[in-house]
């Protein structure tokens, strides 16, 4: 007898287990097909995560590059000192955006962050630069 008669014979003389057997079949397909969705979401989700580490660890590379005096942010520069321009401090800590502090072209003492609109008087930026560049070099003499 072939395997497929062996098999149908069998079907037919144990009607009931092979009923079992038909049902327990079809419920781990179910549960196969639930796992692999399962997957799938924890797929998504495990990246999602990784994106998050990975913006984070930007941003705390970031931080540590970045110096606060008088709600004014200043960034070291890599080979010591500070640059330039500032970046606005409210726009970094509630938005995570690294914007500059400009002077615009109307106005002359005072610069501003064209996102928030944060404006800073050209001598308070001054004064804090300073206040920043003194505590550079306590640091770096202690
Ligand atoms: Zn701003």
């Amino acid at each position: 007898m072939s395997v497929l008669g062996e098999l149908l014979r069998k079907i037919v003389d144990h009607p009931k287990e092979y009923a079992e057997v038909y049902q327990l079949a079809v419920r781990g397909m179910v549960e196969n097909q639930e796992l692999l969705e399962k997957m799938g979401r924890l797929r998504d989700e495990r990246d999602a995560l990784q994106e998050k580490v990975k913006e984070l660890e930007k941003r705390r590379q970031l931080d540590e590059q970045l110096i606060e005096e008088e709600g004014i942010l200043f960034r070291r520069k890599p080979g010591g000192g500070i640059e330039e321009f500032p970046y606005c401090q409210p726009c970094w800590v509630n938005d995570n955006r690294l914007e500059q502090l400009m002077v615009p072209r109307s106005e002359t003492s005072v610069y501003l962050c064209r996102q928030c609109k944060k404006a800073v008087d050209r001598h308070d930026l001054h004064d804090a630069r300073e206040a920043v560049m003194e505590r550079l070099q306590e640091a770096d003499a202690s």
